[in-house]
């Protein structure tokens, strides 16, 4: 059977999602925003939880971790190179590794950039990406640890992945991404359609993840860093992709 996904708001924009097997009974919950709502998120599903996926260190992933472990001892896993930065983590994990839960294989992808040692977790049988704060819809996480040219390759790795890939992010800044994306793409058709499509959603208080890595490539400036109508509306023509990136991520951090 197909994995089941539910996905939920917790400390207001942070995206919380578990992803349960019916097979194995197992239930993943990606990043511990805040407990209150994950408890609430369990007992509507019925679910129980057996194992934590963790992204990186910031609080605002990691808050709820230490109270759900008491409550249900799940397995926790979590990125290697922020261990120091992380209690109640079981199993350290870096890039190329992989875990297997509900019944399939869980690669791990390094993704530099937001944090010094930030993973995004890709379960290729399903299709699933978790991405957290590094990539958002049409948008990046800020840079607060590594610089333009890390997070770069980063966003190659994820540019990797199948265009259908359902991409699950750390926040739901969508529509102010969009809002800043058309002013770096401004002749990109498919990202002033997306800006209206999701405009609607927001106003109607719906949720405008997941996404994908076909769409994001079509609509996220950072992904676009080599388009000659991108470069040409930010007067980089001759510019490289990675000075293309800094120049978007800059831009935004003004914007
Ligand atoms: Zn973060």
């Amino acid at each position: 059977m197909a994995l089941e996904i539910e996905q939920f708001m917790a400390r207001g924009d942070n995206f919380c999602v578990l992803v349960h097997d019916p097979d194995s009974h197992s239930t993943v919950l990606i990043d511990a925003p805040r407990e209150e709502e994950i408890l609430a998120a369990l007992d509507r599903t019925g679910w129980n939880l057996t194992h934590i996926l963790i992204t990186h260190h910031h609080g605002d992933h990691v808050e709820a971790l230490k109270p759900l472990k008491h409550r249900f001892t799940p397995k926790v896993f979590g990125p290697k190179g922020e261990a120091d930065k992380i209690d109640g983590l079981d199993e350290l994990v870096g890039d190329g590794d992989t875990i297997s839960i509900c019944n399939q294989t869980v690669e791990v992808i390094e993704t530099p950039g937001h944090t010094a040692g930030h993973v995004c977790y890709y379960f290729p049988k399903s299709g699933l990406l978790f991405a957290a704060d590094t990539l958002f819809a049409m948008g990046c996480g800020r840079l607060f640890e590594k610089g333009p040219a890390e997070m770069q390759k980063s966003f190659d790795k994820l540019a990797a992945l199948p265009d259908e890939t359902q991409v699950y992010c750390g926040h739901e800044y969508t529509l102010a991404n969009a809002k800043f994306a058309v002013t770096v793409d401004p002749d990109n058709e498919a990202l002033r359609e997306r800006l209206t499509v999701v405009d609607v959603q927001r106003q109607a208080g719906e949720m405008t993840l997941p996404t994908t890595i076909g769409l994001e490539k079509q609509t996220n400036p950072y992904f676009r860093t080599s388009d000659a109508s991108l470069k040409a509306a930010l007067g980089m023509e001759n510019a490289s992709p990675t000075e293309v990136f800094a120049e978007i991520r800059g831009r935004k951090d003004r914007f």
